[in-house]
């Protein structure tokens, strides 16, 4: 208790000793941010430093490239997907040549992505504003001339450029690649001031008619139910600002992804949930994404 009480302590003073250049200015979102910032993530727990493993576990589906965990998929006609695992929220899609980035963060608690060694993004899309979705350096790190930049009002607010989506919208990036913004938010009494209702969004990409779904910082919400022809989800489990075990496993038995890979997990117990879905039929696959 004690430990769990210094590191949320030590998260808040990391955080107030960062400085506020990417702190949102209103009123409300000092709140939402003190809270997200004490997500515990002791240093110990990086993902570099203790991979988990679990029973569950396929990692013959995955190989490490360019430092990373990489999982390779293929659209039905032919066309290369390769999904690398970088941290927490953080997340690399390269589709053929086409690059996306989807919350791109430098420094998580330590755990430090070096983005000028990997490929600049033709789209960078950002859910969120807090601190382990949102942050202008590695956003600017990856820009080129031609990326697109795709968040929420808010975000693009406080960054100042970005095309916005709201929670519903649909956008064609290109012919063969689509976009929908969905809803993320919490429904646990006294955890809504954490991602408010219509705030933020979860995304699902459309990459030649392989459907991957990246939740953002949500619970199991009704709209789950109209989530289908999910090919890849990524759910988020940590507590208290997103999903407990029980939630994901609900979720997740509601979207009936072909794959899950359980993302945004801090310190949450892996093997509960490969536990919880071992009859799902869902292909559970547990990366360094705490
Ligand atoms: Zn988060």
């Amino acid at each position: 208790m004690k430990h769990f009480f210094m590191t949320i302590c030590m998260g808040a003073l990391m955080f107030a000793a960062a400085g506020c250049s990417s702190a949102p200015k209103t009123a409300t979102e000092p709140v939402s941010e003190q809270t997200e910032t004490a997500q515990p993530t002791p240093a110990e727990d990086t993902p570099q430093a203790n991979p988990q493993k679990t029973e569950n576990t396929d990692m013959a589906e995955m190989t490490m490239e360019d430092g990373f965990q990489m999982d390779a998929f293929k659209t039905q006609s032919g066309k290369d997907i390769k999904l690398y695992c970088i941290k927490h929220g953080s997340l690399r899609i390269r589709y053929g040549e086409t690059e996306f980035e989807i919350d791109p963060v430098t420094d998580l608690n330590g755990v430090v992505t070096d983005y000028t060694k990997l490929p600049k993004a033709d789209y960078i899309i950002v859910t969120h504003e807090h601190f382990d979705h949102f942050d202008k350096a590695a956003m600017d790190t990856l820009t080129k001339d031609g990326s697109t930049i795709i968040t929420n009002d808010s975000v693009a607010g406080i960054y100042g450029k970005g095309d916005v989506m709201a929670n519903g919208d649909e956008k064609s990036l290109r012919d063969d690649i689509h976009l929908k913004a969905v809803p993320a938010y919490n429904t646990t009494a006294g955890h809504e001031k954490f991602h408010p209702k219509g705030r933020d969004n979860g995304f699902i990409l459309t990459l030649d008619n392989f459907r991957i779904y990246i939740a953002g910082d949500t619970e199991d919400i009704p709209e789950m139910a109209d989530i289908k022809d999910i090919d890849v989800a990524f759910l988020p489990c940590n507590q208290p600002y997103t999903m407990t075990p029980e939630q994901l496993n609900k979720a997740t038995r509601v979207i009936q992804p072909k794959v899950l890979f359980p993302y945004h997990y801090g310190q949450t117990d892996m093997k509960q949930v490969t536990d919880l879905l071992k009859d799902s039929g869902v292909d559970v696959r547990i990366r360094n994404y705490q």
